[in-house]
């Protein structure tokens, strides 16, 4: 079993980056509200999430290392879903089995945390009281360790932060209503406090991508049949290097489409931004009825009913934006 979970392990964790997506992700599916993560040598030494989510029951912190035991399959629906996204309830038992982890957690209404510790192996965990404020917090622990194989496909240390800083950001732009704090090595990276206003949610966006950005940005918030459309694009002042500024989040969730992508592209190029790369922080609500958002669990794509219609409200609401700011027609 030890082999078969480093097996499985491989496919989920991959690198750092993918432990701290899959960390977030249950922090957020936790309901907290502030997420606090630690960092030493981009992930490798140490990555610690704290939240203040639900927290976990005593009698099930020790399953929630265990695989397939997931907490969040209540219907048919439920199942259905995790048919499509494969890998549910094995991410913390697969992280376990290429580190030294360490979950601790007070449930809502708790009046005692419980912590529990593993070695790199499917060993039950031994359960002991410890001190945390209602939440979770997971601590792993020299990642890799005893699979050195993996160990030695990582890359420098500032690449591996690099790829997790990434993925940091994108959550931290599909929730604004929830603080993220990040610090690497000590020192803070970013603290994201929560946004709830168009103010704060700008605030938010520079710290995440970069003060000029949303300096040399258009704001857009567009609605037209049940379609909406809002967030930042990136006018022709702002180019540099910057040619993967390009966030698109449908219903919350981060994906990357072809059929975006050339309605984007198609606007920017018909209000004639010669050979500049596309920057946008872009926000589409839809009804969840229409797109189907679990096409692959990884590959970010989605499938829209109507692709045509998205499609052209995309292009439009685009070129309209940009076409107020054509380079020439910005007045002094
Ligand atoms: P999944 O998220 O697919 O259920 P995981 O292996 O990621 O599987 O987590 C296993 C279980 O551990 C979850 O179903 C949940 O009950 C519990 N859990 C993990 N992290 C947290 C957290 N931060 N807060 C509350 N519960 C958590
Ligand atoms: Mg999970």
């Amino acid at each position: 079993p030890r082999l078969a979970n480093q097996i499985a392990a491989g496919e989920v964790v991959e690198r750092p980056a993918s432990v701290i997506k899959e960390l977030l992700e249950n922090s957020l599916d936790a309901g907290a509200k502030r997420i606090d993560i630690d960092v030493e040598q981009a992930g490798v030494k140490l990555l610690r999430v704290r939240d203040d989510g639900s927290g976990i029951e005593q009698d099930d912190l020790p399953l929630a290392l265990s695989r397939h035991a997931t907490s969040k399959i209540r219907d048919l629906d439920d199942l259905e879903r995790v048919a499509t996204l494969g890998f549910r309830g094995e991410a913390l038992a697969s992280v376990s089995s290429v580190s030294r982890l360490t979950l601790t957690s007070c449930p809502e209404g708790g009046d005692q945390a419980w912590q529990v510790e593993t070695e790199g192996r499917d060993m039950a965990p031994n359960i002991r009281p410890a001190a945390h404020p209602q939440g979770t917090t997971v601590e792993v622990r020299d990642l890799f360790f005893n699979t050195p194989a993996r160990r030695k496909f990582l890359r420098t240390e500032k690449t591996e932060f690099a790829h997790l800083e990434e993925v940091v950001k994108r959550l931290a732009l599909s929730r604004f209503d929830v603080g993220f704090n990040l610090r690497h090595n000590g020192r803070p990276v970013f603290s994201l406090p929560p946004a709830r206003t168009e103010q704060e949610a700008r605030r938010r966006v520079a710290t995440v991508c970069g003060p000029a950005f949303v300096e040399q940005s258009r704001f857009i918030d567009h609605e037209r049949s049940g379609l909406r459309l809002w967030g930042w694009v990136g006018l022709p002042t702002f180019s540099r290097s910057q040619a993967d500024l390009q966030y698109f989040f449908v219903n919350g969730r981060m994906i990357r489409d072809k059929l975006v992508v050339h309605a984007v592209r198609q606007a920017y190029r018909d209000v004639l931004f010669n050979g500049r790369h596309p920057t946008f922080v872009l926000f589409m609500e839809l009804d969840p009825a229409v797109v189907d958002v679990n096409v692959h669990p990884t590959k970010h794509e989605v499938r829209f009913r109507d692709g045509r219609m998205v499609h052209d409200f995309l292009f439009s609401t685009l070129y309209r934006a940009l076409a107020d700011q054509r380079p020439g027609d910005q007045a002094a």
